[in-house]
């Protein structure tokens, strides 16, 4: 009789191990899709503001801020992630540059680097160069010609699509089809996602044309949203470097990828020291893993999709 209660008690405990480690399973997935919505929720909210249908009216054409993507430091859990601000259905759509489309009436993809917002470890003229060698080598490969072109610093232009949406100077108007905004505080980044400040080293924001009920657009029916410009910040909570941690043409180069219509790619895993490694190792792995100024061969497939025969898609 003891022997059988004691049967009974211990297949009681391990029912109740088994049911308790399954709802916190459960439990742990749930809040972890809740903080997901959330947070693309409060960006949503944060972003649209009381006009969520045609953000700004540039010569004409509608355009909304659609999608951001960061890229973190690499030191916590972590990893560079998609952020949309358009949530109209489920279906999410990539997003892409169109010939004839641009803002500039140029094929050419023109690029911008704005100083005004500078980053407080490193002159200008350093960061400044550090961009123009990532622009430059995305541009220097050979699958692709994107008559890259340089607009020159001018002090009296104002840049900065998304930071005048989240309440930082900035302004609403077209510069380049790819600017390089600047350095904005840790505050700019958690509105992005909880702790943001902590993590995200860059991130790039794609503003897309829409009809005029603010629904995205494809012109060339591609099954990809029209790109109208993007928008490159980096996070001043940082400590930067030219060449070191955290090195700005590494980033640079990473956000420019994403500049040039390319996603995150690769695997993250840690290795016994605990130190983060990618597989395979590309520019646009979603976390920094060190100084990385060469594009890799998964990167280079990843721009050739997308670039070799621009402009006669
Ligand atoms: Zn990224």
């Amino acid at each position: 009789m003891k022997n059988f209660k004691i049967y009974i008690l211990a297949a009681c405990s391990m029912l109740f191990i088994t049911c308790k480690e399954n709802s916190v399973t459960e439990d742990q997935l749930s809040a972890e899709n809740q903080k997901l919505e959330l947070r693309s929720k409060d960006a949503r909210l944060m972003s649209l503001g009381a006009e969520p249908r045609a953000l700004a009216n540039l010569n004409g054409r509608h355009v909304v801020l659609y999608k951001a993507e960061y890229l973190s430091s690499g030191e916590g859990e972590e990893i560079g992630r998609e952020v949309y601000f358009n949530n109209r259905g489920n279906k999410q759509l990539s997003d892409d540059f169109v010939p004839g489309l641009s803002l500039d009436g140029s094929n050419n993809i023109s690029y911008y680097v704005d100083n005004k917002r500078a980053c407080a470890d490193l002159p200008a003229s350093t960061t400044e160069n550090a961009i123009d060698r990532a622009m430059a080598t995305w541009n220097g490969v050979d699958c692709s010609s994107l008559g890259m072109t340089k607009i020159p610093f001018n002090s009296t232009v104002s840049t900065g699509f998304v930071a005048a949406l989240l309440g930082y100077p900035g302004s609403l108007n077209y510069t380049a089809d790819l600017v390089h905004a600047g350095w904005l505080p840790g505050a700019f980044f958690d509105q992005l996602a909880p702790g943001g400040s902590n993590f995200i080293l860059g991130v790039t924001f794609t503003i897309i044309f829409t009809d005029e009920l603010g629904n995205p657009v494809d012109t060339d029916n591609n099954n990809k949203a029209d790109v109208a410009f993007r928008e490159i910040y980096y996070n001043d909570a940082f400590t930067w470097r030219d060449g070191g941690t955290y090195d700005v043409e590494t980033v640079a180069l990473h956000e420019s990828g994403h500049g040039l219509s390319q996603a995150h790619f690769g695997s993250a895993f840690r290795s016994a020291n605990n130190k983060l490694h990618f597989s395979p190792r590309a520019v646009m792995n979603a976390a920094y893993s060190g100084t990385q100024t060469k594009i890799e061969k998964t990167d280079l497939g990843g721009h050739c999709s997308n670039w070799a025969s621009w402009p006669n898609r």
